[in-house]
């Protein structure tokens, strides 16, 4: 998803991974590196400025579940985001370097295979 917090130098260059915050057992995060996805044409990168804890992290938090979907390997929460766009892939039309976004992981984009297996 973003970059943020990975490089604190102004201008540097692009990482290829980024400092998430990792659900690894109850009530157990650990900030670990996560690899950056290479951007594909339909994408964007954005710098993260800020993520809000969602009802739905807590839950998975204390109970390492919420609703029918339970977490059985480590997973980064945190998915309420605001940021900078980074980064456009070629096909991206309607953003531009810049631009400050605020993040719905919940909406589908039904091209990349994450969305393709559901
Ligand atoms: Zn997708």
């Amino acid at each position: 998803m973003g970059k943020g917090g990975m490089s604190q130098g102004e201008g540097s260059k692009v990482e290829e991974e980024n400092m998430a915050a990792w659900l690894v057992g109850l009530n157990t995060l650990k900030i670990q590196p996560f690899p950056l996805p290479s951007l594909g044409p339909h994408d964007v990168r954005v710098r993260m400025k800020a993520v809000g804890i969602c009802g739905s992290d807590v839950h998975y938090l204390k109970t390492m579940r919420c609703a029918d979907f339970i977490v059985k390997e480590p997973m980064v929460i945190g998915h309420e985001c605001v940021g900078i766009i980074e980064e456009v892939g070629e096909e991206v039309k309607h953003l531009v370097v810049g631009d400050q976004v605020a993040l719905e992981p919940g909406i589908s984009c039904w091209r990349c295979n994450l969305c393709k297996e559901g």
